[in-house]
């Protein structure tokens, strides 16, 4: 603005200056003429006319007072030897305007200097200084304000979720963040409350688990508590009593030894630490190798296993661990299925993956709890499975070994009529997730 100010004032005083130039060109030697000029101009701009002669001496004045005298100040002499020219002495807060004088031949006999005062500039820019100060800092306040609150707006759900967040470290599982809109952080917050109800199921799976298990081992610790109590307190029993009884503790003894043997098999799956021993597997030969292994159990209970293959698959997997997942399928359809029925096992595979399919006709599996058998020590019915023995662990097992092959088992089932169980496997095992 200074700049501006500067320019256009320079310009005004310089063309002024030029106009009383040539005016008094002409009647330089009419002395009261060129007096009267003189003051005229100066009260009409306002400002001190001085006039020049070639050699610097001053040969008029509307203030009078230097007549006679030598000025030698940069603007006069630059213009009697140079051009004309304005300049602002910002000490003096004055215009020094300067335009030569011409005679008729353009030759300079003299120059005109015109002081104007730039306090009325100056005196605007320093009131426009003041009000920029003054805006400024009002700004400043506003935005020290508005951060200031949407700080705050942001802080806000941050420091509910920190405080949700203490809590759950903490120990308080059930805690859950609320949403109200639907911005960044409203995702966020339910993101969070994803994570901690997968949190929250995963310790009531882990308790739900070691009760179980506790559960599950109590039971034939019980049982042969009891029969070595009354061993104990009975006096003279038959040697045929005391070997029933043992042989009594003695299957508490394998059933607890199996929960144990399952459990540990679980963990294993369960722990990526303990990847799969990944090998060509010949599907037909595992088969028939479970198949003749479980024969004996199928044929005590009457039941036909028939096996079909129409063409020879090699697959990648542990073959370890994928057989014993298989051979489950096969001991609950010999489980579950009354004497006289059939179990069928069939393998098939295309260009991709192997299908293995395990399909008994016996009792079958109600829809509402065909979800619930793949989870840990899950058995339908109670007490009919204590007398069949099992664990409840054996599709856990068999659904954890198919994950870790980057399979599925799915499963179609109608109560009274039987059970199918298909396996589907890449024949390429991806190891990656292993
Ligand atoms: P384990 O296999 O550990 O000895 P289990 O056979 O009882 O014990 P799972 O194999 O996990 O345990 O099976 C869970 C439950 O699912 C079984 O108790 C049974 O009730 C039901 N089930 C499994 N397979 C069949 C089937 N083919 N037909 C009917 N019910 C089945
Ligand atoms: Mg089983």
């Amino acid at each position: 603005m200074e700049n501006y100010f500067r320019k256009d004032r320079s310009k005004i005083l310089l063309t002024d200056a030029n106009i009383i130039a040539t005016n008094i060109a002409n009647y330089m030697d009419d002395k009261n003429k060129f007096d009267y000029e003189i003051e005229k101009k100066s009260e009409e701009g306002g400002y001190r006319i001085i006039v020049f002669d070639t050699m610097g001496t001053v040969i008029n004045d509307s203030n009078k007072s230097d007549i006679g005298k030598i000025y030698i100040i940069p603007e006069v002499i630059d213009t009697l030897k140079k051009k004309d020219h304005t300049v602002l002495r910002k000490k003096e807060r004055r215009f020094y305007s300067c335009a030569s004088i011409l005679n008729q031949k353009s030759e300079k006999i003299g120059a005109v200097l015109i002081v104007s005062s730039a306090e009325e500039i100056f005196s605007v820019l320093d009131e426009i200084r003041k009000k920029l100060f003054l805006i400024t800092i009002f700004t400043c306040a506003i935005i020290f304000v508005l951060a200031f609150f949407i700080a705050n707006l942001i802080m806000e759900p941050l420091k509910k979720i920190l405080a949700v967040l203490e809590k759950i470290s903490a120990g308080q599982l059930d805690q859950r963040i609320e949403i109200k809109n639907k911005n960044e952080f409203a995702q966020l917050a339910s993101s969070f409350n994803k994570m901690t109800n997968k949190l929250a199921q995963i310790e009531n799976t882990r308790e739900e688990f070691v009760s179980n298990v506790s559960h599950e081992l109590k039971t034939p610790l019980s049982a042969i508590k009891v029969l070595t109590e009354s061993m104990l307190n009975e006096k003279d029993i038959p040697l045929d009593i005391y070997r029933e009884f043992l042989s009594d503790i003695n299957s508490e003894i394998d059933r607890m030894t199996n929960i144990v043997n399952d459990l540990l098999t679980l963990v294993k799956l369960d722990k990526k630490r303990f990847p799969l021993n990944i090998s060509d597997t010949n599907l037909n030969n595992m088969l028939e190798n479970i198949i003749k292994r479980l024969t004996p159990l199928a044929d005590k209970k009457n039941i036909e296993l028939e096996f079909t293959c129409n063409k020879n698959i090699i697959l990648q997997a542990d073959e370890m661990k994928l057989s014993l997942a298989i051979s489950n399928l096969i001991d609950n359809g010999i489980k579950y299925t009354p004497s006289g029925g059939k179990v069928k096992i069939n393998i098939d595979s295309d260009e991709n993956f192997a299908y293995i399919t395990v399909q008994d006709n016996g009792i079958g599996i109600n829809e509402s709890e065909q979800e619930k058998i793949f989870e840990r020590f899950y058995r339908i019915d109670k007490t009919r499975d204590r007398e069949t023995g099992g664990t409840g662990l054996g599709l856990s097992i068999t659904n954890s070994t198919i994950i870790m092959h980057n399979g599925n088992i799915k499963l179609t089932s109608d109560e009274g009529l039987g059970t199918t169980f298909v396996i589907t496997i890449p024949l390429k095992c991806a190891k990656q997730n292993m």
